[in-house]
């Protein structure tokens, strides 16, 4: 637990360096875009005419970003020069100080390599429609159109899209007219509320529409577009956006700043979803069916995207290294609509579950300050501290002002920074403004240093002195440039009906807190509504622990209390994680408890696993089918056959199969290889089944696996057997040669989620003949994602530090040892009970 040993790589690769926003030479008023894409030639004519007003002295020369962009001609300007991604506009005579200038580039996108996409039917896929979309985060607008690409620049745009009569297209903005002209027809936007260029959107194709309502203070009109046949679907997935609006209306204190909403579900799609203005666009492996629907929701992508709608569009990031105010606020606010749908035990462990995440990146990869502005691409900063801490430091603020100095706070913050660009400083003056709280410590604590407390609390009780002691012990490396922690946290000590809450103050590696009390505390609540950006373990010892379980309100404490017991695994834990699988209300719990005992591969837990593959609630059945692949057993076997044939949930069913893989029973070849004949909503159950060949380490799992990643395949089905690959290649010699050539192909597949995973196979894997192909991504990979996974995985590969294949086969032989001691283990047990 204590991470002394923990040697983060750095997050700065080779070339990262200090990076600022550019000097401002004008203002750019306003940009109108006149767009005919070409769905079938994979083309865009455009003539991008742009307003701008200089600033402080007179502009001879203006230089804008445009990359790959065949320039036809300037007007307006004295003339213009192509070079090096870039296109430079010539005035004469100069624009003087203050005085506008309007000039209109004309220019071709042919077969973009960025930026915008074409999305055509192909011989391995005919079933796919011809659509186009765009995608300018962080910079790529510039290979759609010319412009001052950086998001402290905000601009007002108007966008005429012209398609083939019939076709829809979307652009930002209040729609103005809709014509047909001959052949064609022509769709008219306007966004009048100042917008950066990376929020800039165009997407055309056979879209259906689908009116929504209208929603929040100004009667927004809201829609969703899916292509055909897809509309069901799209209700399911978007149904719950108006009510969201009015939630974030109401807790924002603004209303939805923009002429309409919509959002546009598209295919290949390389993020989950942007946030353009007004007009958000979807990855369509959201819409789902009704099978899905019952343990999968689009609500916390869809209330992500209309977050930013406030956080990124009206008040945006003044550079990248401040996108935590984007990012962060968007995943906060997804917590947010959990909390007003489904209650407080949701939200807590929708908070719970980001700092998991970002532990886990924290733990595995890098430590970085939130705020930080040394990379090489934008991109590199778009990670598990970006988005996941930022939103824990949210909650954490929410507990340290309170409920209703928070979000007056935050609705200070809207409304000083409207249509502005923000930095973190902008949040500390509007707390500071609105409560008088000066709040920079706090954020130098939790934004501006990397890392976080790790955190062990034990409670005793002295009878004789009637005094309860709890201590505090932070177990991270403390030396003189990393101080404790210093922050103040709410203990409450309870018997039935006495209880005594004390607000402690920690600032020493060890606190020891000693409270008089006139009853031997039967529960110690540590940090009610767990607002701590910290790894919390207990060492409470089993009965403090078993209360916790059972009597805590906050389904955080109960996690840490059932973690505690897990290791503990005497007869009081035992018992208390048993009864709490038969009472806990709450399926975070039981699916977190699941995990923990797991991975003790004990006995007992394995008893209570099987019993929970009967829990009602599929979360808890998809945990336990998770935890049940630490059993290498006849029956854990024949249990997750039987999950995987009966149960509804895909998810179920994917995670029955990969543990069934695990148990290396003599059956799970066979089941696998059929399971990976289903055709399950984006592959789960056949990806599930793909994990499972993996895992049984049989050369013979290398066919079907690479059949399952081949180019005809569904995108989520590809993406599980690339990293099914890797694995295979660890766990089977003979496998290694050729899963390396297959990666060697993978790393530059066309589809950007296959590339990805098999960059991740390929760091999993660890194989040097795989270096050229990663340097080669790394320094050459049009996006910015691959790059940077592939320096990473090069750097792992070439320090050796994944483990050799013998290690790994070490370890399966401890685990057969393992497996025999328990089943001797609990031939004792039934000698003992006869
Ligand atoms: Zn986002």
């Amino acid at each position: 637990m204590a991470d002394d040993t923990n040697e983060h790589q750095p997050f700065a690769l080779p070339g990262a360096r200090a990076r600022y926003g550019p000097d401002k030479l004008v203002a750019v008023e306003h940009i109108d875009l006149h767009l005919a894409p070409d769905l079938e030639r994979e083309r865009l004519e455009g003539v991008c005419t742009t307003t701008v007003r200089a600033l402080d002295e007179p502009v001879e020369r203006l230089s804008l970003d445009a990359v790959d962009l065949e320039i036809d001609g300037v007007t307006g300007a004295a003339g213009f020069a192509v070079h090096d991604g870039r296109v430079d506009v010539k005035f004469e005579p100069p624009i003087a100080p203050g005085g506008e200038a309007t000039f209109a580039i004309a220019y071709r996108v042919v077969k973009p390599r960025h930026g915008l996409f074409f999305v055509r039917p192909t011989d391995d896929h005919p079933e796919k429609i011809a659509h186009a979309w765009t995608q300018c985060q962080d910079e790529y607008a510039r290979y759609w159109f010319p412009c001052l690409d950086y998001p402290h620049a905000k601009q007002t745009t108007s966008q005429t899209i012209v398609v083939p009569k019939g076709t829809f297209a979307l652009g930002n903005g209040a729609l103005l007219e809709r014509k047909d002209e001959g052949q064609t027809t022509i769709f008219r936007y306007r966004q009048d509320v100042p917008h950066s260029t990376y929020l800039v959107t165009m997407v055309a194709g056979p879209f259906v529409e689908v009116v929504q309502g209208n929603a929040g203070r100004n009667a927004v009109p809201v829609y969703y577009y899916v292509l055909p046949g897809r509309e069901q679907d799209g209700e399911r997935a978007f149904g719950n956006t108006p009510q969201m609006i009015a939630l974030f209306e109401e807790r924002l204190g603004a209303a939805y700043p923009y002429a309409r909403y919509s959002q546009i579900a598209v295919s290949d799609f390389i993020f989950g979803g942007m946030e353009n203005t007004s007009a958000t666009t979807q990855t369509d492996r959201t819409l789902h069916d009704a099978v899905a629907h019952a343990d999968f929701s689009s609500d916390p992508l869809v209330a992500h995207e209309l977050a930013h709608q406030w956080f990124g569009d009206l008040l945006t990031c003044r550079d990248w290294s401040h996108a935590w105010l984007n990012e962060g606020f968007a995943t906060f606010m997804e917590a947010v609509w959990r909390e007003a749908d489904l209650g407080s035990d949701e939200y807590l462990y929708d908070v719970f579950e980001s700092i998991e995440t970002y532990l886990k990146e924290e733990r595995e990869r890098y430590s970085r300050p939130i705020v930080c502005n040394v990379y090489i691409a934008p991109i590199d900063v778009f990670d598990r501290h970006l988005y996941q801490k930022g939103a824990a430091v949210l909650h954490m603020l929410r507990g340290e002002l309170g409920e209703s100095r928070f979000w007056r706070s935050l609705q200070r913050y809207v409304r000083d920074n409207a249509q502005r660009s923000v930095e973190t400083i902008d949040l500390i003056r509007a707390i500071e403004n609105e409560t008088g709280r000066n709040l920079r410590g706090f954020f130098s604590q939790w934004v501006y240093r990397a890392g976080h407390p790790t955190i062990e609390v034990r409670a005793s009780w002295d009878a004789a002195r009637k005094l309860a002691t709890v201590t505090i012990d932070q177990k991270q490396p403390v030396d003189r440039e990393r101080p404790p922690y210093e922050f103040d946290v709410e203990l409450i000590l309870a018997s039935g009906e006495r209880r005594r809450a004390i607000r402690a103050h920690v600032e020493r590696a060890h606190e020891t807190i000693a409270v008089p009390l006139d009853f031997e505390p039967r529960l110690v609540r540590f940090d009610p509504g767990a607002h701590l950006l910290a790894d919390v373990h207990y060492a409470l010892g089993p009965e403090l622990a078993a209360a916790a379980l059972r009597d805590d309100e906050d389904v955080v404490a109960r996690i840490r209390a059932a973690r505690e017991l897990a290791k503990d695994g005497g007869l009081v834990a035992r018992e208390a994680i048993a009864n709490s699988f038969e009472h806990e209300r709450f399926w975070g719990v039981l699916a977190q408890a699941a995990a923990a005992i797991g991975a003790t591969r004990a006995p007992w837990a394995r008893g209570v696993l099987l019993r929970a593959l009967e829990h009602p609630h599929p979360k808890v059945v998809r945990a336990a089918a998770d935890a049940l692949g630490n059993f290498r057993d006849g029956d854990v076997a024949t249990a997750l056959i039987e999950t995987a044939r009966r149960h509804a949930s895909y998810f179920v069913r994917a995670a029955a199969l990969t543990s069934l893989g695990k148990t290396r029973d003599a059956r799970a070849f066979d089941v696998l290889t059929t399971a990976l004949k289903q055709r399950t909503w984006n592959g789960v159950v056949e990806g599930g089944a793909a994990g499972g060949l993996a895992e049984l380490g049989d050369p013979r799992a290398l066919t079907p696996i690479l059949e399952a990643c081949g180019p005809q395949g569904n995108d989520g089905l590809r993406r599980a057997a690339v990293v099914a690959l890797g694995r295979l290649g660890t766990l089977v010699e003979e496998a290694r040669t050729p899963v390396v050539e297959a990666l060697d192909r993978f790393l530059s597949d066309s589809n950007f989620f296959v590339a990805i995973s098999a960059v991740a196979a390929a760091e999993s894997l660890g194989d040097r003949r795989l270096l050229p192909a990663l340097d080669r991504l790394a320094t050459d990979g049009v996006d910015g994602r691959l790059r940077r996974g592939a320096a990473e995985a090069a750097i792992a590969t070439r320090k050796g530090s994944k483990v050799p294949a013998q290690v790994t086969m070490l370890r399966e032989e401890i685990d057969e040892l393992r497996e025999q001691q328990r089943k001797l283990q609990e031939k004792i047990e039934e000698i003992a009970r006869t």
